[in-house]
């Protein structure tokens, strides 16, 4: 049985008071579903000091345990501060810091040496998708950006398309359905039927409290992966709601 999981991505947002807000939510976060939030690296310690009954998270870590990489963050540093998962490859970071697949097996390698569990984020651009090349382009991402080792506790995949990340825009239920089931069956082909069952996939695009029960009712969506609903207590406690 997979524990729902609700994770929020807080991005480049968030400064000492944004912490009233993660407050707010810990009532919640003692329920079915996991919750976990992934505020920026400056709040990671401050964040998990608090022993919220929540999940604390990076956004990102370097490949190496330490060395000369100005400006960077380990996952051992993440895991000192009290993170306990990292999210990796988001689309954010594919553009923005030019991550290709191998990278980001690299730092979910370094993710799971260090102890942390990490969200792999796989989508296809819009384009990708008009192009009906979504599921190749997805099987790509999972085989490049996966190493040899997952298991259900070190992994969870969160399916999010480019195209549908703080636009408002979200795939219908069956295009949802179709991308998640073909993750679970290469999961299962990857790593042995097992581990490919017990991995959580979250869905990720413009989940809000308004759409994450239609969302969540989709097979093989085990939770959400939230940006924006996932700032304020308001908006993110209905979606965890959602999930219990
Ligand atoms: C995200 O950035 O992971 C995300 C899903 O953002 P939003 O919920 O704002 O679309």
């Amino acid at each position: 049985m997979r524990r729902k999981l609700a994770a929020g991505n807080w991005k480049m947002n968030g400064l000492s008071a944004a912490l009233d807000e993660l407050a707010a939510m810990g009532p919640a976060a003692d329920g079915k579903a996991e919750v976990l939030i992934c505020p920026p690296a400056t709040l990671v310690a401050p964040a998990a000091a608090l022993g919220l009954p929540l999940a604390i998270g990076g956004q990102d870590c370097h490949a190496k345990d330490a060395g000369a990489h100005t400006g960077d963050i380990s996952a051992a540093m993440l895991k000192d501060a009290g993170a306990t998962y990292v999210i990796l490859g988001h689309s954010e970071r594919r553009a923005d810091h030019d991550e290709h697949d191998e990278h980001v097996r690299e730092k979910c390698r370094a993710a799971w040496d260090a102890g942390l569990a990490a969200v792999v984020c796989v989508g296809e651009t819009l384009s990708e998708r008009e192009a009906q090349n979504t599921l190749d382009i997805i099987a790509g991402q999972l085989a490049g950006s996966l190493p040899d080792g997952a298991t259900g506790h070190n992994l969870v995949v969160a399916y999010e398309p480019v195209w549908a990340i703080g636009t408002g825009k979200v795939p219908d239920v069956d295009q949802i359905g179709e991308v998640h089931d073909f993750i679970r069956a290469r999961l299962e082909k990857r790593f042995g039927e097992g581990v490919g069952r017990s991995v959580r996939l979250l869905y990720g695009g413009s989940v809000k409290p308004g759409n994450a029960a239609e969302i969540f009712a989709v097979s093989n969506v085990d939770g959400a992966l939230v940006g924006g609903a996932s700032l304020r207590a308001d908006d993110f406690l209905p979606i965890i709601e959602a999930l219990n």
